[in-house]
């Protein structure tokens, strides 16, 4: 491992010894792997080198953005080498004639929306952690609040560069609109969580900002209520950029967590909304639309939020809702999403699970688009009872979801920890042709070893 000091240049970013735990996990810091370096990248000529280096010697190598995954998709599991890419992180153009930004893959989400939207562009995904970087989230095809209007991060990927296990550079993509060139190898690579090359640079498709965005507050007397409010939202033409539920329980947690006091506190369940686009008297009309809806569907109250203040206080409870639980209890947070149709009845599922186990499920999540976040908390259980607990749980819900024609992750990604419902739930021909594709880019398997689809 000596050898990456020589291959760097500079020792001070090739870490042998005492390597921090926090480079050897994921966010929540559960899962532990042990790496033998820690190497912090600057450019696409190391990232080559060091790819080389370990094809050469059959070490492992794990990507990391800025490691705020919730799978244990960042963790070493083969020991090895954890590349960590936060070091490249310069937005390399913006191109206001073709509607793109060029970025590297270290840059974080936040910096590329701020300096986008100087310009009058916008960049839409909007995953809940804006610390997260684009290589990461390209990596884990990262979803968030917009994707009911805008879509996720693979509707913005336009072109990539690529290193890929043996060290050769691959380029797939370009600023073109269109692409009906070959199989899509840039489509294969997002959402691949590292397994099957490292992204050293990314070019990324902008829209214009839209000049208006409004937020509603809708609360319901529950959340079955509420859910079953959103089909109707969804089919009431009002084009809705965000559609949000939380139950009134995860709301509380969140106002003890910030000391804020959330609008309307008599409602069992809330559904948050934002509308956006050119002029506010086209936003006027579709908020009319919605307050018929909002009758129809047995909703409290409907507000228009317009004071400043209200508005951060909704959107900072809403952004905390993760750190509020565990503030309280160690949680399993599952991302599992279904068809829209199906997202009361999954729901309910959940409400029966825990009257039969006795364990507690939180939920909340992007209801326009049928991805439920659910915190499934352990309470003060021993370790003992809570893994036998939670292993039954995680067994119903998952289950239930695949019934209902959902999928294991809607936008966090497989890693380590949704491993075991995803291999159950995937079809034998679909990990065959996965696993043939890891073995025609990686066949020396070093690349993120025992993630996602392998065993
Ligand atoms: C509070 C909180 C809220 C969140 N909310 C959301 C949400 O709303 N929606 C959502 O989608 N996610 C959410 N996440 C999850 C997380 O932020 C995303 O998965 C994010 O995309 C990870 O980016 P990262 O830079 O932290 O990547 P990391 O965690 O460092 O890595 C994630 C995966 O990508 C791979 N990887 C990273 N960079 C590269 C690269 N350059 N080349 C190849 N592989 C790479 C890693 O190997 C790993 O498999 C949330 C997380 C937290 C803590």
């Amino acid at each position: 491992m000596k050898e990456l000091i020589d291959l760097i240049g500079d020792p001070s970013r090739v870490i042998l010894e005492n390597i921090d735990e926090t480079y050897q996990t994921d966010s929540l810091g559960r899962l532990r792997g042990i790496a033998e370096a820690l190497v912090f990248v600057q450019t696409t000529e190391e990232v080559r080198k060091i790819m080389k280096f370990a094809s050469e010697n059959h070490i492992p190598v794990t990507p990391r953005g800025a490691g705020t995954n919730l799978v244990g998709s960042t963790v070493p599991q083969e020991g090895g080498i954890v590349l960590d890419l936060s070091g490249m992180n310069r937005i390399l153009e913006i191109d206001p004639d073709t509607m793109t930004a060029t970025v590297e893959p270290g840059v974080l989400l936040c910096d590329l929306q701020t300096e986008v939207e100087k310009l009058g562009l916008f960049y839409p995904p909007d995953p809940g952690e804006k610390t997260a970087t684009i290589g990461g989230n390209i990596s884990t095809n990262a979803g968030g609040m917009r994707a009911v209007k805008y879509g996720v991060t693979r509707d913005y990927v336009r072109a990539l560069e690529v290193v890929l296990a043996g060290g050769e550079v691959m380029n797939v993509g370009t600023k073109t609109v269109k692409d009906s060139s070959g199989l899509s190898l840039k489509n294969l690579l997002i959402g691949s969580e590292g397994t099957l090359g490292v992204i050293t640079k990314a070019v990324v498709k902008l829209i214009v900002k839209p000049a208006v965005s409004v937020g509603v507050l809708l609360p319901f007397k529950d959340l079955k209520t509420g859910i079953h409010a959103v089909l109707n939202v969804i089919r009431g033409n009002i084009d809705p950029t965000a559609v949000e539920f939380v139950e009134k329980k995860v709301i509380s947690l969140g106002e003890e967590y910030t000391g804020l006091s959330f609008p309307h506190p008599n409602a069992g369940a809330y559904i948050i909304l934002t509308l956006d686009g050119e002029d506010r008297e086209g936003i006027e009309r579709r908020i009319e639309k919605l307050r018929e809806i909002a009758k129809g569907c047995h909703a409290l109250d409907m507000l228009v939020l317009t004071d400043p203040k209200t508005i951060e206080t909704v959107w900072t409870i809403r952004g905390c809702l993760v750190k509020s639980v565990e503030a309280k209890s160690e949680q399993i947070p599952v991302d599992i999403v279904v068809p829209i149709n199906k997202s009361a009845e999954f729901i309910e599922y959940v409400h029966e699970v825990e009257r039969e186990t006795g364990v507690s499920m939180i939920s909340f999540g992007h209801a326009g688009d049928g991805n439920v976040h659910l915190c499934v908390i352990r309470g003060d259980r021993s370790e003992e009872e809570w893994k036998r607990l939670s292993e039954i749980v995680m067994e119903k819900i998952y289950d239930k979801s695949h019934e209902l024609g959902g999928l294991t992750s809607g936008e966090h990604g497989i890693g380590l920890s949704k491993k075991s419902y995803f291999l159950k739930a995937a079809s034998k021909v679909n990990l065959q042709i996965m696993r043939s594709i890891k073995q025609a880019l990686d066949p020396e398997n070093l690349l993120n070893p025992k993630k996602v689809f392998e065993e």
